[in-house]
């Protein structure tokens, strides 16, 4: 059996205005994160990490920020089309693990929801999803309440 481990990183900037999408679902808070989809910045960092891992290219290759048809699209279309990118190419999905780095607001009471809406769209098993909130202290533009970062690692198997 063939093992591989993908690695993705995102950013997205909060302003005013926007609603907050993170994890597939939607937060209160008095910011959202701008981008041409509804910039739900963990599921892109999971994306990127799911095509890494299966050595095909990156988020923006597949889904590009230049193309009307994924203006303010929900991120959540974006997932279930790259899992079955993956599926398509013979990979079965083994785990994630996901840190997002956000001052505000504070993400504890929603991580059980958000595990379970990505795996409903990914079609797994919510036991093999890991999300993980940090501030950073206040420092960078994540403390600044500038934006917010999410990582995520997953490993893949095929055979
Ligand atoms: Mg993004």
């Amino acid at each position: 059996m063939k093992i591989r481990v993908g690695f993705g990183y995102d950013v997205h900037r909060l302003v005013e205005g926007r609603d907050l999408w993170l994890g597939g679902i939607k937060l209160e808070h008095t910011m959202g994160l701008l981008g041409h989809s509804d910039a739900d910045v963990l599921i892109h960092a999971l994306c990127d990490a799911l095509l890494g891992a299966a050595n095909m290219r990156d988020i923006g290759y597949h889904f590009p920020d230049t193309d009307p048809k994924y203006k303010d699209v929900d991120s959540k279309l974006l997932l279930a089309d790259t899992m079955k990118l993956l599926r398509d190419a013979g990979y079965e999905f083994g785990n994630a693990d996901i840190t997002v780095a956000a001052e505000r607001p504070k993400l504890k009471p929603h991580i059980d929801a958000m595990k379970a809406c990505l795996a409903e769209v990914m079609q797994v098993d919510v036991e093999d999803i890991s999300i993980k909130a940090t501030t950073t202290e206040k420092l960078g533009f994540t403390g600044r309440q500038e934006g917010m970062a999410a990582y995520a690692t997953v490993l893949i198997t095929k055979g």
